[in-house]
């Protein structure tokens, strides 16, 4: 029997159907989830090696706080393959008495509407908008490389922010690079006191910025960081408050939960924000309280910044103390540094989403409103003192890097706009 050779059409045929099929004949490397590092957490992996997916869960160990922190690394990627990460709420509970996390967390908690995705775990960017389907949450990422980071937000690790901290402090003398202390797992605390000239210190304003109390809400971390550029920064209002006050920094309060990839909120027994007692259970707690005291034993604790991340739909927003428990003098001078801080955040470009309307707490807010750190500073504190709590929204597509830096940034604007307004301080 004679074979006649094959037409054109069916070699283009062929061709094309060769072409259909060879991804599948090539050899993939296997996808990989590492969770071995600073900071990470993911729980339930299961990868599906065809399909390249890969499912998860937050880790963390939920009686250190709510498990809605995650962060891994991807190895193993073909370099422009698209990957779906489908995460899927935490149902981790603390069966004890009274715990907060009796019932599982609510997933939206976890679930940003974009993944934080880095190639080198320093630079970040959001993801495409993730879908939802029933109980998963899909993100699609495409790498250009074999590997990437994936998180909730923009990790900060205490490793990044000992690096952040040296960085500010290299060659400037205005910057003291110290350690609020170690943790009760025996870490360092980085922390930065800014000064500048020779002004007596007791003619100095009194400032303290921290973040991070709770571990999860790594969004602060960056506000922080933009406050600090501010604050070191060329403009000339930035260098008459590093001449006029005494700033302290702390980027992460609650190390050990954010070097573990716990949550910290509402750990056991209670998170480093109901912590602020007459005593204290964390080490942090206790030492930021000693230097605060320390302050207003000078009459010099005169603004207090502490940073969070707040619910999943909410904006930014300011909380303050509830006047009735406070005085109206205390009150009006909260409400007005809030209004500066609004005034210059809602003009950020790109634009972050703001309430003008801070939220008041009041006695019923929580058992512990009273061991909250910027209630205990307002209820502690000098007659002049301002202590507020600065909420960045996370689940927006501002909630980048670049939109973090840019709220801190404008904070420390506004807290430069603040003490100008003050009457200058005088050695008694
Ligand atoms: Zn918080």
């Amino acid at each position: 029997m004679r074979v006649s050779p094959p037409s054109l059409t069916q070699i283009v045929v062929l061709l094309s159907l060769l072409g259909t099929l060879s991804p599948h004949c090539e050899a993939k490397e296997l996808l990989r989830v590492d969770t071995s590092f600073e900071g990470a957490s993911a729980a339930d992996i299961k990868i599906d090696q065809d399909i390249r997916t890969i499912e998860f869960t937050p880790g963390g160990d939920p009686v250190r706080g709510w498990p809605c922190w995650w962060y891994f690394r991807v190895d193993g990627i073909q370099p422009g393959e698209t990957l779906q990460l489908k995460l899927r709420g935490s149902n981790a509970t603390v069966q004890q008495p009274g715990a907060a996390l009796m019932k599982p967390l609510s997933p939206s908690w976890a679930m940003p509407g974009r993944a934080s995705i880095s190639a080198d775990g320093a630079a970040w960017s959001h993801s495409e908008k993730g879908t939802r389907e029933g109980d998963w949450m899909i993100y699609s990422v495409r790498s250009e490389g074999t590997s990437f980071y994936a998180a909730w937000g923009p990790a900060c690790t205490p490793q990044d922010a000992r690096r952040w901290a040296a960085e500010f402090a290299r060659n400037k003398q205005a910057v003291q690079s110290l350690e609020l202390c170690r943790s009760r797992e025996g870490r360092p605390v980085p922390m930065l006191r800014v000064q500048e000239g020779d002004k007596p210190q007791a003619e100095r304003f009194g400032v303290w910025v921290q973040a991070r109390q709770h571990a999860w809400e790594s969004g602060s971390s960056w506000v922080a960081r933009g406050f600090m550029e501010w604050v070191l920064g060329d403009s000339e209002k930035a260098s008459a408050l590093r001449r006029a006050s005494e700033i302290t920094w702390v980027p992460i309060m609650d190390v050990d939960n954010a070097a573990t990839g716990n949550g910290g909120k509402d750990a056991v027994p209670y998170d480093h924000n109901r912590d602020w007692s007459d005593l204290p259970h964390w080490n942090e707690t206790q030492a930021a309280q000693a230097r605060v005291k320390d302050l207003i034993q000078a009459g010099r604790m005169d603004v207090f910044l502490d940073l969070h991340n707040p619910g999943p739909d909410d904006p930014t927003f300011f909380f303050l103390l509830d006047p009735a428990v406070l005085s109206p003098e205390k009150g009006d001078r909260q409400r007005r540094f809030a209004d500066l801080g609004y005034r210059s955040i809602s003009q950020a470009k790109p634009m972050i989403p703001m309430s003008v309307n801070p939220k008041m707490i009041g006695a019923n807010y929580s058992k512990r409103w009273r061991e909250m750190s910027s209630h205990w500073v307002s209820l502690h504190g000098n007659p002049q003192t301002v202590a507020v709590c600065l909420e960045t929204i996370w689940n927006s597509p501002a909630s980048t890097t670049d939109g973090y830096r840019k709220v801190g940034q404008c904070l420390a604007e506004a807290l430069a706009d603040f003490l100008a307004e003050q009457p200058p301080r005088r050695i008694p």
